[in-house]
């Protein structure tokens, strides 16, 4: 059986900006609304239920919640440079630099701030604050980057 929830339905979306070093048009600065959508894959326990909704609402919300209104970065960029000075963070790649207060700024364990890495990292994000129990095999989670597109991560459990 499966629990299918749906970020744009439910509210659990978050704004944010992003740069693509490399890309040539996202290499700029620019925003995106994002969703966090959720499958979950197990059967019904003895009370017919596969995981009370409720708590993954609250899961997905705060995974959203961390991110939104963000300058969302990638902590372990290739491409570019991300300095601490002071309250702020430095970032530079190519001949460009930006400079963003250190509370705007949200730094991701991950090389590349795309929808494909965010699912990883929504995913990731979510499990940690789930306890499920052993009657749950798999747990996709989506991220949408705008209403029509979106990346999937999935886990066997
Ligand atoms: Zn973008």
């Amino acid at each position: 059986m499966k629990l299918k929830l749906d970020g744009w339905q439910l509210g659990i979306t978050f704004s944010a900006c992003h740069f693509l070093p490399g890309h040539s048009k996202c290499n700029r600065l620019h925003g995106h609304n994002y969703a966090i959508h959720m499958h979950l894959t197990g059967e019904p326990d003895a009370n017919g239920i596969v995981h009370d909704f409720v708590e993954l609402k609250r899961s997905m919300k705060a995974t959203a919640d961390e991110m939104d209104h963000c300058v969302l970065m990638p902590g372990k960029s290739k491409a570019m440079k991300l300095e601490h000075n002071g309250t702020q963070i430095n970032v530079s790649f190519g001949d460009k630099s930006y400079s963003f207060p250190e509370g705007d700024v949200r730094i991701l364990d991950l090389e590349v701030v795309s929808a494909e890495m965010l699912a990883n990292h929504a995913l990731d994000s979510i499990l940690g604050r789930l306890k499920l129990g052993r009657n749950i095999t798999k747990v996709k989670v989506g991220v949408d980057e705008g209403n029509g597109q979106g990346a999937w991560a999935s886990r066997e459990l």
